[in-house]
């Protein structure tokens, strides 16, 4: 049975599951995305669970897409939203609003050295567009860096970034080298940073003209995988890249906001000061809003034209934005997630001892992944298994995520909410499912 949690979801009315597959079959174009086998329609949701169309409840160790933060319809957030709604939804950016500008010092107030200058967006690809476009701006050079495994985003240009083939299209994509990511369980260099900076170097020099305008990672591939970066590896290679006249850009789209456990931010585990960060999903616990935060001296490249978006920042989105960070910090959802990631972490390495299957426990804070494999030593994916998994632990009471270039890793990324309980709910879960495999 999942944990107790006292609420009762509304009586439902609406449509039932099928007739909203049939919809969306035909209204939503034909590259539809099955993420279970039999549809799941989710109609409410309250902090760490869902509910569907019976009544039934799940705990949601996805949220959204690593996207609800501070929990579904978490009544503070909820509260500013409604609130600002009612009095002025929208009014774009040419004019002034209080909630953009309030939720811009909050924002940089969150922020490590020089980063204090905010610019909001839409979504995570539009903040990697922009960030994109700063560094090719400020530095005069074209040459984009990324790391293989990696996910910035589908727009044109941030599909050149993202190195995942499951999610690129035959387009032309410009000047972006992938370089070989700090994997230590499946790398070539396990975890040996130095050997990885060095490939970034050698790419460097030997594969591109030598300008290179700027370099961009996610400090735990979250699509690829839940893949924590070999550490030290972003301080050598930050460096490689200032040498070449780049700038280093933190993709936080995941990792932001505490959700590393540790840190408030992702590239502070790794002891390093991006130029440029991005962010988006965890934001705004669901609303659609991102952010990119730079230094004045980058931002000024920007004044050059006008920089303009009719939506970013909107005062519904500020308003909420900055009740996240506020219950974020009032809820101490950072130390939160250490303990309850901890906990999570090491309960799912003892489940290692009993089932093979489990070739990998990783990450960090409320940002694991469990990757399956057929064979420990030969680390081949379990990706017919995995699927199954997924079915059952959906019977079982439990949404996770999937991932990695493979479809072979659980992503477990709930809400910031999610208690040891939780925790203790999704491994027992999996013990049981892969047990009755
Ligand atoms: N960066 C990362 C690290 C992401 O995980 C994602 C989305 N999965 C994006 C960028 C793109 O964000 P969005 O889907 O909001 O465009």
């Amino acid at each position: 049975l999942l944990p107790a949690f006292d609420y009762q979801p509304q009586p439902y009315k609406g449509p039932l599951a099928d007739e909203v597959f049939a919809k969306r079959k035909k209204f939503l174009g034909p590259s539809l995305f099955h993420y279970y086998q039999k549809p799941l329609n989710i109609v409410e949701g309250k902090m760490q669970y869902l509910f569907d169309e019976s009544g039934r409840r799940y705990l949601d160790a996805f949220a959204g897409i690593v996207t609800v933060s501070c929990g579904h319809c978490h009544p503070e957030v909820l509260n500013a939203i409604m609130e600002q709604g009612k009095l002025l939804q929208h009014a774009t950016t040419i004019y002034l609003h209080h909630a953009i500008a309030d939720f811009a010092e909050a924002l940089a107030s969150k922020m490590p050295g020089n980063l204090k200058v905010v610019y909001f967006v839409n979504s995570g690809s539009e903040a990697n567009e922009l960030a994109m476009l700063m560094a090719r701006l400020y530095t005069g050079n074209l040459g984009m860096i990324s790391l293989r495994n990696s996910y910035h985003g589908g727009s044109s240009s941030t599909i050149g970034l993202t190195a995942l083939n499951t999610w690129k299209y035959p387009i032309p994509e410009g000047e972006i080298h992938h370089v070989i990511n700090p994997d230590p369980y499946r790398g070539v260099f396990g975890s040996d940073a130095t050997r990885y900076a060095k490939e970034v170097q050698d790419h460097i020099d030997y594969g591109t003209s030598g300008n290179v305008a700027g370099f961009i990672a996610e400090t735990i591939q979250g699509v690829g995988g839940a893949v924590e970066l070999a550490p030290g590896y972003l301080k050598l290679v930050y460096d490689i890249i200032h040498k070449a006249g780049g700038v280093c850009i933190a993709d936080e789209v995941q990792t932001g906001f505490g959700r590393t456990g540790s840190h408030y931010w992702g590239f502070e585990t790794q002891g390093v000061i991006p130029d440029i960060v991005t962010m988006a999903k965890g934001i705004g616990n669901g609303l659609p809003l991102g952010a990119v935060v730079t230094t004045t001296e980058i931002a000024s490249v920007m004044a050059q034209k006008i920089q303009f978006n009719t939506f970013g920042g909107n005062p519904v989105c500020s308003a909420g934005g900055l009740a996240v960070l506020q219950v974020l910090d009032k809820e101490k959802r950072q130390s939160h997630c250490d303990v309850v990631g901890s906990h999570l972490l090491e309960r799912l390495k003892s489940l290692m001892h009993r089932h093979e299957i489990i070739g990998d426990v990783r990450g960090r804070g409320l940002m694991v992944g469990i990757e399956l494999v057929t064979d420990r030593k030969e680390k081949i994916p379990a990706k017919a298994e995995t699927a199954v998994l997924f079915e059952k632990l959906r019977e079982l009471g439990v949404l996770v995520g999937k991932g990695g270039l493979h479809g072979n890793v659980f992503r477990i990324k709930p809400p910031m909410c999610f208690t040891k309980d939780d925790a203790d709910f999704v491994v027992d879960a999996l013990d049981y499912a892969i047990s009755t495999l």
